[in-house]
């Protein structure tokens, strides 16, 4: 195989591996408690923004997903301690949000 595409394959896979994952699109918890307010009538802010705060602690805790990778925050508010992997299914993000503050690390 010629050289330079191993090393990017390799790169890629190591990415991959880390679980460091770039392709979320970063949102404020406030902004987003909105959004998830507006598309799921029946919910109460104050209750959404606890899930969240509690699922960014565990993230900020080191709280991993069964498989090792760091846990999605909003998704894990939503259905439990999980990566974006283990909770869609799909390998990656694709425009999907994460809270502002699980994407910096
Ligand atoms: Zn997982």
């Amino acid at each position: 195989m010629d050289p330079v595409i191993a090393a990017v394959n390799v790169r890629g896979k190591h990415q991959e591996r880390g679980g460091t994952v770039l392709s979320f699109v970063p949102i404020s918890m406030e902004d987003f408690v909105k959004k998830y307010v507006a598309s799921n009538p029946g919910s109460k802010p104050a209750e959404v923004r606890e899930r969240l705060k509690a699922a960014l602690k565990d993230f900020n805790a080191g709280v991993p997903c069964r498989c090792g990778n760091p846990i999605w925050v909003i998704g894990s508010a939503e259905v439990g301690r999980a990566c974006f992997t283990c909770i869609t299914g799909e390998a990656m993000p694709d425009r999907d949000y994460e809270i502002r503050e699980a994407c910096i690390k």
